[in-house]
């Protein structure tokens, strides 16, 4: 019998992925973020509790969801019809396109995808990034196979880029500004892809699926969306 907890209200670990600024980093040994105030904030509008979040690599957020380690999934990730073979998604909460990562000032200056022919390019393990390099590069023959790194982190991605070890990253838009801003890398170009980011959940769990939803809209109604989005990007 615990005293202080809501006798109603049923607990769910989250899970995420950091080293995907603003949405999901570790600064000064804490996890913040916009994916981490906006689903606390949501879930305050339910009847679930959060209980905690567990670190994982995003390639690994999929089946710890499944093997029942985390209930929900904050990592700003798409909703793709792949993943919903597999897991089910709340509305979505954010838009995002992606963009093309090069070295700040470097000799390597792509305009659009053809432009990367013959390159190095990079991506993280899982994401809808690395799908389209399999897709728009190396399926259309642009380049091979072993042109293509993939990082368990971006970080680790952008790291190789300063060095100048890789020609190019395909990452989302929103957390290449991020980067650009941080360190010496700079978006060569932008394309769009119209993906929706949504907390993903196991295919079963329909009533937290639909407890998120209805928080997701809750908090778009209210002020705190717009707190939540002004505190992590420049808007
Ligand atoms: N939005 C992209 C995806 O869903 C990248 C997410 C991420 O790397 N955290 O694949």
């Amino acid at each position: 019998a615990d005293d202080d907890a809501d006798d109603d209200s049923q607990e769910i670990v989250a899970g995420t992925a950091p080293g995907f600024e603003p949405f999901e980093m570790v600064i000064d040994g804490e996890l913040v973020g916009f994916d981490i105030d906006l689903l606390e904030a949501v879930v305050e509008e339910t009847d679930y509790e959060l209980a905690g979040w567990e670190e994982l690599e995003f390639d690994g957020l999929i089946p710890a969801l499944e093997n029942e380690n985390i209930d929900v999934i904050a990592a700003a990730m798409t909703i793709t019809d792949e993943r919903e073979e597999t897991i089910s998604f709340s509305d979505s909460y954010y838009s995002a396109d992606q963009s093309v990562l090069v070295q700040s000032g470097g000799d390597v200056q792509p305009d659009d995808l053809e432009d990367l022919e013959g390159l190095n390019v990079g991506a993280q393990s899982g994401t809808t990034g690395e799908g389209i390099v399999q897709d728009e590069l190396i399926d259309e023959g642009l380049i091979d196979e072993g042109d293509y790194d993939s990082y368990d982190n971006y970080v680790l991605a952008v790291e190789e880029l300063e060095r100048g070890t890789l020609d190019a990253i395909i990452i989302d838009e929103p957390v290449a500004e991020s980067f650009a801003a941080d360190r010496e890398v700079e978006i060569a170009f932008t394309f769009e892809t119209g993906e929706e980011y949504g907390f993903g959940v196991r295919q079963d769990d329909d009533d937290l699926q639909a407890a998120l939803s209805e928080g997701i809209e809750a908090v778009e109604e209210s002020s705190e969306y717009d707190e939540i989005t002004q505190e992590w990007f420049d808007e």
